[in-house]
């Protein structure tokens, strides 16, 4: 067993006191430290050494009382504290600081639905709170409301809001959904945004903006201050619902799909995200990829085309769901069907047309109907062991000569580190995330290092193409901030400006998507 780090620069008996003063504020069992506490707060899918971002130790908080406590704490020895919502953070670092040696600060215990509004369709919530427990109260309640899932259920709809993660419903755009929040700052004041911020104002839910300057979107995928509730809204239950899937045959087909898809997405006759998934990822759900191919390097062309044919499943498929009345949703299928039918070779699975609440037929994506779930953890096992991945995730127009652009870097690039196209885009209407994972066994550590070195090359490749990441692993923060250098990383110096304003002490999240206080030194990061 070997010592936990501490936090840079602070001398043992420091830490000790602190601590000591973390389980006056919070309890005895609200303080973890040691190797066996700690573990679960490294990432388990760490492209390298998860230790080289490991916690010194971790303090659980129940209430804004014991937050603004702790905040205090920290603020007098120094501390960086990395908050957590629910600490699910996958692929991107899970519950791990950014900076070894920092306290996470776990808000799971702040787990209260405050308000669920049916009537206008919003949930007030704090951070400890899963898309897991939401739909549980809102099925408990009757309420026909759905949520929006994150891609895993058991994450929090305060951090996958925070991070902008997205889902496949006609809410999927998390951080557009978002309403309304409290705000703890370093220096303990809480703060509410938009209309929150007037005594007796009954709109906090229902209107972002408030008078003068908004500030909601400078407290998500930063270290500004602690986010302690959060607005977001919430879908209607249409009537019914028909989950939608075309296979496509040839890998070529990517760029008439997009240009196809774009028209669809942007007058909205597709209600929900789309997702484009290649074959790999497709098989992924269906079969393990020895079966297909077991020799060195990435799975050839011909391999990958095989596969496809005897799965029945296309070179590229694409998933999205429609929703509404009967009627309604049959006549959207007519007008896609009439688009699609054009790309030779296009087929169109349908299943029939569902009434909400019922859960799709043959296991649909649950989580394009509002229903939470873990399946996209069945995808891991596609190299065998123990099953892990990174995501790179650049944001590309819907244009289909970006599209196939991007695809064609990351595909040649990925070969050349011994790694399969994994990958697909998911489309709103004006932009696509696209989304490539590496898959790799966490218990193979030169597999882990290749992924985590090929991301950086993805970054950079990407950079130089202009292309940028909308989220990264905790590792990559400062390469993927820096390729964000319009005037000399001018927006990065504004950061900073902030960080120092707001956050004097250097206490919150430091390094998080490259945004560093001054105090904690190059070295040291
Ligand atoms: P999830 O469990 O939903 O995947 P996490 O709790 O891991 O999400 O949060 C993801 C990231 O969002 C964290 O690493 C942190 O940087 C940020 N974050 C989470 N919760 C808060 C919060 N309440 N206030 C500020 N930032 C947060």
């Amino acid at each position: 067993m070997s010592d936990p780090p501490r936090p840079p620069g602070m001398l043992e008996s420091d830490f000790q006191q602190v601590l000591a003063a973390f389980r006056a504020i919070a309890g005895q069992n609200a303080v973890l430290v040691g190797d066996g506490a700690a573990k679960p707060y490294l990432d388990p899918f760490a492209p390298g050494d998860a230790h080289a971002h490991e916690a010194s130790a971790i303090v659980m908080v129940s209430d804004v009382e014991q937050l603004r406590a702790v905040l205090s704490v920290a603020n007098r020895y120094g501390v960086p504290l990395w908050s957590v919502s629910t600490g699910r953070n996958l692929a991107y670092g899970g519950a791990a600081p950014r900076l070894r040696g920092s306290v996470v600060l776990d808000l799971q215990r702040m787990n209260r639905v405050i308000e669920i509004n049916e009537t206008l369709g919003y949930a007030l919530v704090e951070p400890g709170v899963s898309y897991y427990d939401l739909y549980q109260a809102l099925q408990s309640r009757g309420i026909g409301l759905w949520l929006d899932p994150a891609a895993a259920g058991w994450g929090s709809v305060v951090g996958n809001t925070l991070e902008r993660g997205f889902g496949t419903t006609p809410y999927g755009d998390h951080a557009a959904m978002q309403c309304g929040m409290e705000v703890m700052l370093a220096n303990g004041e809480t703060i509410r945004t938009g209309m929150g911020a007037m005594n007796g104002n009954q709109d906090w839910q229902v209107f972002k903006a408030g008078f003068g300057p908004s500030y909601d979107t400078m407290f998500m995928q930063s270290n500004f201050g602690i986010v302690t509730k959060l607005g977001i809204w919430l879908m209607p239950k249409p009537e019914g619902y028909m989950l939608c899937r075309y296979t496509f045959r040839h890998d070529a087909d990517l760029d008439s799909i997009v240009e196809t898809l774009r028209p669809l997405k942007l007058d909205g006759t597709i209600q929900s995200n789309a997702v484009i998934e290649s074959a790999v990822r497709w098989a992924a759900g269906a079969s393990a990829r020895k079966q297909w191919y077991d020799g060195p390097g990435a799975m050839p062309d011909a391999a990958i085309e095989t596969m496809a044919r005897k799965l029945g499943i296309g070179r590229w498929n694409l998933r999205f769901c429609l929703y509404g009345p009967e009627a309604l949703v049959k006549a959207r299928r007519d007008v896609i069907h009439q688009r699609f039918v054009s790309i030779k070779d296009a087929e169109l699975t349908e299943s029939p047309y569902t009434p909400a609440g019922d859960k799709p037929e043959g296991g649909g994506d649950r989580s394009q109907v509002g229903i939470p779930n873990l399946d996209a953890f069945n995808l891991l096992n596609w190299r065998g062991g123990s099953g892990a991945h990174i995501d790179f995730s650049p944001i590309c127009a819907p244009l289909g000569r970006d599209a196939v652009r991007q695809y064609r870097m990351i595909k040649e690039q990925a070969a050349r580190y011994g790694f399969d196209y994994y990958g697909g885009f998911t489309a709103g209407p004006r932009s696509m995330h696209h989304i490539f994972a590496a898959i790799f066994d966490s218990d193979d550590p030169a597999q882990a290092r290749a992924a985590g070195d090929l991301l950086k090359t993805l970054i950079n490749d990407f950079g130089a193409a202009g292309y940028g990441q909308y989220r990264t692993h905790l590792a990559l923060m400062d390469l993927a901030a820096s390729q964000y250098d319009f005037n000399d990383h001018a927006l990065m110096h504004m950061s900073e400006t902030i960080k120092e304003a707001l956050d004097p002490n250097g206490i919150l999240s430091p390094g998080k998507q490259g945004i560093w206080p001054k105090r904690i030194k190059e070295r040291d990061r």
